[in-house]
């Protein structure tokens, strides 16, 4: 069965499937790329703990495999052989882990849902406690990343200054140190469902939709097998799709620094006035002229930067593409 995913139309309304009739009490959502070796040792270490945890209310792994060049597929048919609770969503091409995750939570049908990375950097063994938590009356339990001593200081020290500098632009705070490890109510999932943006930063979108929340803490292991599919150049588009979807501050800044730069202007006009006024006027001022045009030039640039910013995602959300397009749909019918 092969077609571009009639439900992943334009619209929020048609673009996830309606829940079914019978629903298991939790379904993981595992996006990969490329991980032909984590798929088994991550079934094999999941699949106990989901049996223990609900295996007469019933589970479900749905893999969305964003566009792997590798055996990932094959490995997920393999998993699928043993484990008919798993299931696989297959994009066409990669669209990126936050459109794989948006991807998977249109489709999933769990009470709970639970995104997870198939590189068991995130213990499962923590799901005893999210159900706890959920159970208990909460719609979202955060998984809490209590060290990240397994990622390298430039890794912590960035990341800590994105979620500070995302916290104090943004109304919607983003809890530092949780991951996209976290358990989803069904009634949370409908929420992300019914956004319609094409800017998927998920962290943010988590935020937007508020409900009762809980954390659980654990330490993040190193990552079982493979490499990190994020560089610096991706985390850093991260986090200006963060920042710039969830925050019209930075286009505000300009006004003030416009005004302020122009008060400035107009005290040292009067400086100037008054100078020549007193003393005559002289040729002097080639440094100062400079760095005022060098200056007000840099300023206009990086405030057309800003704008250009916003323009091109306003751009982009206008086209209303599909987030993703789904290739095969394996374990739905
Ligand atoms: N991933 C994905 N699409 C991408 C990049 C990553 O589906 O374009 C998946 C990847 O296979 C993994 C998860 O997202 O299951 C987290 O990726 P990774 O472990 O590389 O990120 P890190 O832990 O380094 O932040
Ligand atoms: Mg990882």
């Amino acid at each position: 069965m092969s077609y571009i995913d009639p439900t992943a139309k334009v619209f929020a309304a048609t673009r996830a499937a309606p829940w079914p009739e019978v629903r298991p009490l939790l379904s993981l959502i595992v996006p990969v790329q490329d991980e032909e070796a984590a798929i088994a040792p991550f079934v094999a270490r999941v699949v106990p703990i989901l049996d223990a945890l609900a295996a007469d209310e019933g589970w479900e792994i749905l893999f969305v495999d964003d566009g792997s060049t590798d055996a990932t597929l094959p490995a997920i048919f393999a998993a699928r052989a043993l484990y008919p609770s798993i299931r696989c969503l297959s994009l066409s091409r990669n669209f990126g882990k936050e459109a794989a995750l948006s991807a998977g939570l249109d489709r999933v049908r769990g009470r709970a849902v639970v995104p997870i990375d198939v590189d068991l950097q995130d213990p499962p063994e923590v799901l005893d406690q999210m159900l706890d938590a959920w159970r208990a009356g909460n719609e979202v339990v955060l998984g809490i990343r209590r060290s990240r001593s397994t990622d390298g200081w430039l890794k912590r020290r960035t990341a800590d200054l994105f979620y500070r500098a995302h916290n104090r632009l943004s109304r919607d705070k983003i809890p530092a140190h949780a991951g996209d490890f976290r358990l989803l109510d069904a009634r949370v999932v409908d929420v992300i469902r019914a956004m319609p943006e094409r800017n998927r930063f998920m962290k943010g979108l988590f935020a937007w939709g508020g409900f009762r929340q809980a954390s659980v803490e654990y330490d993040r292991a190193e990552r079982a097998n493979g490499t990190t599919k994020f560089n610096y150049w991706r985390l850093w588009t991260l986090a200006l799709d963060g920042i710039t979807s969830s925050s019209t501050m930075p286009l505000r800044i300009w006004s003030y620094v416009g005004g302020i730069v122009a008060l400035a202007a107009m005290t040292y006009a009067a400086g100037i006035a008054i100078k020549t006024l007193l003393f005559g006027s002289s040729v002097a001022g080639y440094p100062s002229l400079f760095v005022a045009v060098t200056f007000l030039g840099g300023i206009q640039l990086l405030s057309l930067g800003v704008l250009g910013e916003y323009v091109g995602r306003i751009l982009i959300e206008a086209k209303g593409r599909p987030l993703y397009v789904v290739r095969d749909a394996i374990g739905f019918d």
